[in-house]
């Protein structure tokens, strides 16, 4: 079967390409192969998607509700991971491990991932007091002391949710000042569980089976100083969260990018005819759901009117 679009990725902007593509009524399927919502599925809260106004509603359930959305227009949904693509021709081959898809246009919505801290024991302790999800791991660390890397949006969203369960949570940031936004500062500052380790970077983690002494260095000295879990506790976390990189290799060959970034024009549009990208796999300026869904609505537009185009 050929369908008109297939969309790589579950994410907003994916799901959201999915209802549009859907209720144009194209033969439609979006590919996943993990969990549905992207970067969202990893946060808490949202709070700025518009008429998103239920307290405490995760970025999960919001993806679960666009995924049902997608499905009610008879958006057909495969869990596969795609390996490579031949996306030059006029009909596109995605090979995926479960076979391979053909399609007239495809929409690019494999999103970004979290970048690693870059700092030395990092591999031995991922999953083992490190992690890159506070909503996936917050819960292992009740009562314990938390790390917080970075000192972004995400960085401090994260704390805060974090001080749900954990006694302390210490954000280490590389400067003095908080890159976040001045409304998630301001709840940060006020909250009591939190502080800070300013002009800060992580020089390495380490332990003998759990995650128990991190070392920071200074980013104005050079001066490493070493802290060291509570005995009565053992161990504590650490969650990453300085940023994203694009998740663009599976088609760097054959797509325009821009430091990793696939670059589009205002619809969507990449260098290959009938290949759209949307979301935070673009190259753009402002990367939250609203924009990834904005993104979605326009590729679905543009790959119906190439496909009546065909015609
Ligand atoms: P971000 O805005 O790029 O911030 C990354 C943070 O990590 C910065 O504070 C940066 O420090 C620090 N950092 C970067 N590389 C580092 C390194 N190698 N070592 C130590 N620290 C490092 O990333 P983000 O917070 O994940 O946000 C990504 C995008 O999503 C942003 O556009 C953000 O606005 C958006 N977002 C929005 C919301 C919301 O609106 N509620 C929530 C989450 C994310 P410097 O400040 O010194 O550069």
């Amino acid at each position: 079967m050929i369908y008109d679009c297939l969309i790589i990725g579950a994410g907003p902007g994916g799901l959201s390409a999915g209802i549009y593509a859907g209720r144009n009524k194209l033969k439609t399927a979006i590919i996943e192969q993990g969990q549905d919502g992207g970067q969202i599925a990893l946060t808490a809260d949202i709070e700025n998607y518009p008429g998103q106004v239920l307290d405490g509603e995760s970025g999960i359930s919001l993806a679960d509700r666009m995924a049902s959305q997608a499905e009610r227009f008879g958006v057909e949904r495969i869990k596969d991971s795609i390996g490579s693509v031949e996306l030059t021709g006029d009909i596109k081959k995605l090979h995926g491990k479960k076979g391979t898809y053909e399609a007239k246009t495809v929409i690019l919505s494999t999103g970004a991932f979290p970048k690693p801290i870059g700092c030395k024991g990092e591999a031995e302790f991922l999953g083992r007091g490190l992690s890159f999800c506070a909503t996936c791991d917050g819960a292992f660390f009740s009562g314990l002391q938390v790390f917080v890397v970075g000192g972004g949006d995400s960085a401090c969203e994260e704390a805060i949710y974090l001080t749900k369960f954990a006694k302390k949570v210490t954000i280490i940031h590389r400067r003095d000042e908080l890159r976040a936004a001045k409304s998630i500062q301001d709840k940060v500052f006020k909250n009591e569980k939190i502080d800070f380790a300013w002009n800060s970077v992580v020089d390495e983690l380490k332990g003998d089976d759990v995650l128990n002494e991190i070392v920071l260095k200074d980013t104005k000295t050079g001066e490493l100083r070493s802290i060291k879990a509570d005995p009565a506790d053992g161990f504590f976390g650490v969650f990453g969260f300085i940023g994203f990189s694009p998740r663009s290799d599976l088609f760097k060959d054959q797509i325009t990018l821009d430091n990793g970034y696939v670059v589009t024009d205002e619809d969507m549009h990449t260098n290959i005819p009938g290949v759209y990208a949307v979301g935070d796999v673009r190259r753009k300026s402002l990367r939250q759901v609203v924009t990834a869904a904005a993104d979605g609505a326009i590729a679905a537009m543009e790959a119906n009117k190439y496909i009546e185009g065909l015609k």
